[in-house]
């Protein structure tokens, strides 16, 4: 955390570690009177004006210090400062001497990747909008065929499908629809998963192309409300590439500061029970995303 080392440079009485969990943010004065000593931020203390999440989003929030992500991490600073403040401690000198260093923004880490962007009008089914985005959903595309390859077959067939990114094994990526648009990359999920992953509104959704599958799978929300990615990998013939999965991690790095929050990694399946992919080689790394956000 960039914003840690400045602190830590600025702070002469004491150094600050911030720790930032599920729970929320806490703030240790490790060197101030009482040793160890922890604060803590609430949820309840602290909430963003958009999102409505705590303090667990406060470190995305460094990576896009603008609007009200920038209002509201001096919230949770602020926060911090209040129950220092109550302790004898100053922590306000800190706060007030605080300027934004140059961390990596949405746009320089998009820079970094190999992304070739090839729109097609027939993947948009509507407006997302920043403030629906909650999902990532990880695809497989259970072919060998180039991302670009994909992308001229999506568009062959008529069927409205798509994804917003597709990874090819070295690495290179092909967006074809923008991030802030309706895609059908999730299609029919369990019916109830609406309800169960938040994700109600199908109303912006055009549904052109969608056949239903069934009573058991009747919910389309998903789409509403999250970025799709496919990696090209078939599942059962073996790892992924080294290449693609840093590409992977380098995407979801994009798509976090671009929104300024962390978005909920699921894969495909977890939206449609017994959907193939991602493949079972991918559990591993899942994990480690939902964990951390990296492949390992
Ligand atoms: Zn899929």
């Amino acid at each position: 955390m960039e914003m840690l080392t400045t602190l830590a440079m600025l702070a002469a009485a004491f150094t600050l570690t911030m720790s930032l969990a599920a729970c929320g943010a806490s703030v240790d004065a490790s060197d101030a009177a009482d040793e160890g000593d922890r604060l803590e931020v609430s949820d309840e203390e602290v909430r963003h004006p958009e999102t409505q999440k705590g303090p667990s989003l406060a470190e995305n929030m460094l990576a896009n210090r603008s609007g009200e992500n920038r209002r509201y991490l001096q919230q949770v600073l602020e926060a911090a400062d209040r129950q220092l403040a109550a302790r004898g401690l100053a922590f306000a000198s800190v706060l007030s001497a605080y300027e934004p260093v140059a961390v990596s923004s949405a746009d320089d880490l998009r820079a970094q990747l190999d992304i070739t962007e090839d729109y097609r009008d027939s993947f948009v089914h509507g407006e997302k909008g920043a403030e629906y985005q909650k999902y990532i959903v990880l695809h497989d595309t259970e072919g060998e065929g180039s991302a670009a390859g994909v992308v001229a077959y999506w568009d062959g067939n008529g069927a409205g499908v798509a994804a917003h990114f597709i990874i090819n094994k070295d690495g290179t990526i092909v967006q074809c629809v923008p991030l802030d648009k309706i895609t059908h990359h999730a299609g029919f999920g369990d019916t109830g998963h609406n309800e169960l992953y938040g994700v109600q509104d199908e109303s912006r959704d055009d549904k052109m192309g969608t056949v239903p599958i069934g009573d058991w799978a009747a919910d389309y929300g998903m789409n509403s409300y999250s970025i799709g990615i496919e990696m090209v990998h078939v599942g059962g013939s073996g790892d992924y590439p080294e290449a693609q999965l840093e590409a992977l991690d380098g995407l979801i790095a994009y798509i976090d500061a671009y929104y300024g929050f962390e978005s909920a990694i699921i894969d495909h399946k977890a939206w449609r029970t017994g959907n193939s992919d991602t493949s079972p080689e991918f559990a591993g790394y899942l994990s480690n995303y939902q964990d951390h956000r990296t492949h390992n």
